[in-house]
C-alpha cells in the first residue's frame, strides 16, 4: 500500500508494513527549529539546577512511561530484553550526567592572571551552540537518538533529533513523555524521516551529532561542511580480537562469541575480525562451534531466546553475500551459515568462519550480523599488523595470559577503545574517560567522559586590562607588561 507522503515500516519479525510515518516538510523543519532556538535562550539563561531538574523530571516521566516506550521499540527492533532495557538506561543515563555535570562544567571554567601581561586578567565564559541536530541510527533506536542530546541539554543547546526511518516507533511514546515536562517541550523535539529529512535538519542547526555509517556520515560531514558548523561522527566499525598463546580459552571463546553476537552483531563495536595464534587456534574454534549452537533463537517467542532477527531486512542481504564471497575464495563455515526465513523475520544462528583470509569482504567490509571469522596467527608483529590492516578504528580487544601481556597488544592497535581481557566494554566509560574513533570510524571529538557536555560550549574569553593606560609612552606602545 502506497499512502502519499508517508514513508512505509516494516516489522522485522512478520516482514510486514504495519507502520507508517509522515516526515515534515522542509518549512516544519524550519519552523521547528525556529522555535527551538527562541526557546533555547531563556533555557541556557537558567542556573544549571534549573535545567537538571527538568530533565531529572524527564527521567521520572519516562520510567513511569517504560511499557509504552518499550512496546514501541520491539516491534521495531524485534527484540524484547534489550529494548525493554532502553527506557531504563535513559532514566538512568540522565540521572548520571545530571549527578557530573556541575563537577565538569566548573572544572572547564578557567580564571586568573595572564602570565604574558601581568596587567590583564582573563575569565572564560562557556556559551552553548543554540541548537544541536542529531541524526542517529536503527540498531539502538532510543539510546542513539538521546545519547549526545542529553549532555547538549544539560550544557544549554535545544536539540533537534532525527532517528532512523527502519525504527520511528518509539517516537510517539517518547514525545507524550516530552509534552509531560513543558520547560523541556520548548527545547527538546523529535522529527521522523528519511535522508531528505536529515538534510533539512543540517540545514537548520547550529552544531550536529551523526551516528551511522560511513556513507551517510561522508555526506553529513559535506553538508555540515558548506554551512561551516562543526560535525561529531560516530561511524562504523570492523573490530578486531586478538587472542594470544596464554589466553585462557574457554574464557576467550565465551568473550569472543558474547562480543560478536549480543544484539545479533548488529553493534557497531561488535567484533567482526578474530586473530588467534596458530598453537590454540583449533582448540578454540571447536569450543567456539560449542558455545554457538548453545545459543537460541529469539523465535518464535520474542521472550525467549538469545538472537533476535535482523532489524533491517537489506542488512541480511548484506551478511548473506559477504558469507557468499568468502565461501567462493575457500573459507569454510563451520556452524552457522546464511540467514533463514522464519514467519517473515530474517534470522541468523552466530556463524563461525574458518579459513579467512583479508582477500574476503567479510574480513575487510563492515559486516553487522552474528559472525566470527577465525583467522590464524604466528607472531604477536603479525597479529597487530592484520588487526590494523583495515580502514576502521573505532575498538577491538585483546585476551591474552595476563593483563599486562594484554595491555602491550592493546596499545598497538589503532582504534578508540581496547577491550582488555574481555570484549565490548566500551560502554562501561561512558562517565569517565573519553576516546575518538581512529580511520573512517569517526570524527570529532569523544562522546564520552567530559567532552560529552563540554564539546557543544563555545568558549569565549574575557580579558580585563588592569594597568594604566595612561602611563602609555606612545598610542602605538602595548600596556606596560
Ligand atoms: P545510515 O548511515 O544508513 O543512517 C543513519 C541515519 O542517517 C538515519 O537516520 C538516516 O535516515 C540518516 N540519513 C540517511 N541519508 C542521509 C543524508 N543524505 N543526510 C542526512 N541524513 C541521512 O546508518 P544505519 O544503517 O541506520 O546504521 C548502521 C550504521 O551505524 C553502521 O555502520 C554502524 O556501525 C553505525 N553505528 C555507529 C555507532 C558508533 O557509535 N560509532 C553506533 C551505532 C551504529
Amino acid at each position: 500500500m502506497n499512502i502519499p507522503n508517508t514513508m512505509p515500516v516494516q516489522n522485522p519479525r512478520t516482514g510486514e508494513v504495519d507502520y507508517y510515518i509522515t516526515p515534515p516538510t522542509a518549512q516544519e523543519v524550519k519552523d521547528i527549529a525556529t522555535r527551538l532556538r527562541a526557546n533555547q535562550v531563556a533555557w541556557a539563561a537558567a542556573p544549571l539546577e534549573h535545567r537538571l531538574s527538568v530533565l531529572r523530571k524527564f527521567a521520572d516521566v519516562v520510567e513511569k512511561n517504560r511499557d509504552a516506550i518499550t512496546k514501541a521499540e520491539s516491534l521495531d527492533t524485534g527484540r524484547w530484553r534489550i529494548s525493554k532495557e532502553a527506557p531504563d538506561g535513559l532514566a538512568w543515563s540522565i540521572r548520571g550526567w545530571c549527578d557530573r555535570a556541575a563537577d565538569i562544567l566548573a572544572r572547564a571554567h578557567l580564571e586568573g592572571t595572564s602570565t604574558i601581561m601581568p596587567n590583564v586578567t582573563y575569565r572564560t565564559q562557556l556559551k552553548p551552540y543554540p541548537l544541536l541536530g542529531v541524526i542517529s541510527p536503527w540498531n539502538f533506536p532510543l539510546m542513539l537518538s538521546v545519547i549526545d542530546a542529553i549532555p547538549a541539554l544539560i550544557a544549554g543547546c535545544a536539540a533537534l533529533i532525527k532517528p532512523s526511518e527502519v525504527t520511528p516507533r518509539f517516537v510517539a511514546p517518547l514525545m507524550d513523555c516530552i509534552a509531560q515536562v513543558p520547560e523541556l517541550a520548548g527545547v527538546l523535539h523529535y522529527v521522523v524521516g528519511g535522508g531528505e529529512t536529515g538534510q533539512a535538519l543540517i540545514g537548520n542547526v547550529d552544531i550536529v551529532c551523526f551516528t551511522g555509517s560511513v556513507n551517510t556520515g561522508r555526506k553529513v560531514a559535506e553538508a555540515c561542511a558548506r554551512r561551516f558548523i562543526p560535525v561529531f561522527l560516530e561511524l562504523g566499525g570492523k573490530d578486531p580480537v586478538i587472542v594470544t598463546e596464554n589466553a585462557d580459552i574457554d574464557k576467550a571463546a565465551t568473550a569472543v562469541l558474547r562480543g560478536s553476537v549480543f544484539a545479533t552483531g548488529q553493534i557497531c563495536f561488535s567484533l567482526e575480525r578474530v586473530y588467534v595464534q596458530e598453537k590454540i587456534h583449533d582448540k578454540f574454534v571447536d569450543l567456539l562451534v560449542k558455545k554457538s549452537e548453545e545459543i537460541e533463537l529469539n523465535y518464535p517467542d520474542v521472550h525467549k531466546g538469545h538472537i533476535g532477527p535482523f532489524i533491517f531486512g537489506k542488512q541480511a542481504a548484506v551478511v548473506d553475500s559477504q558469507l557468499d564471497d568468502a565461501v567462493a575464495h575457500g573459507a569454510k563455515i563451520r556452524t552457522g551459515g546464511k540467514s533463514q526465513n522464519l514467519g517473515g523475520g530474517l534470522y541468523m544462528r552466530p556463524t563461525v568462519v574458518t579459513d579467512v583470509t583479508h582477500d574476503m569482504k567479510l574480513m575487510t567490509d563492515e559486516t553487522f550480523g552474528p559472525v566470527m571469522p577465525v583467522m590464524k596467527y604466528k607472531t604477536e608483529a603479525e597479529a597487530v599488523k592484520l588487526a590494523n590492516e583495515t580502514e576502521f578504528g573505532l575498538s577491538g580487544a585483546v585476551i591474552a595470559g595476563s593483563e599486562d601481556e594484554a595491555m602491550k597488544l592493546g596499545q598497538q592497535i589503532d582504534a578508540g577503545g581496547i577491550s582488555l581481557q574481555d570484549t565490548i566494554l566500551t560502554t562501561a566509560i561512558l562517565r569517565d574517560a573519553e576516546k575518538t574513533s581512529f580511520n573512517f570510524s569517526g570524527l570529532g571529538g569523544s562522546r564520552m567522559g567530559p567532552a560529552s557536555i563540554l564539546r557543544f560550549l563555545r568558549k569565549k574569553a574575557l580579558m580585563t586590562q588592569k594597568g594604566d593606560l595612561t602611563a602609555m609612552k606612545s598610542l602605538t606602545e602595548l600596556p606596560a607588561a
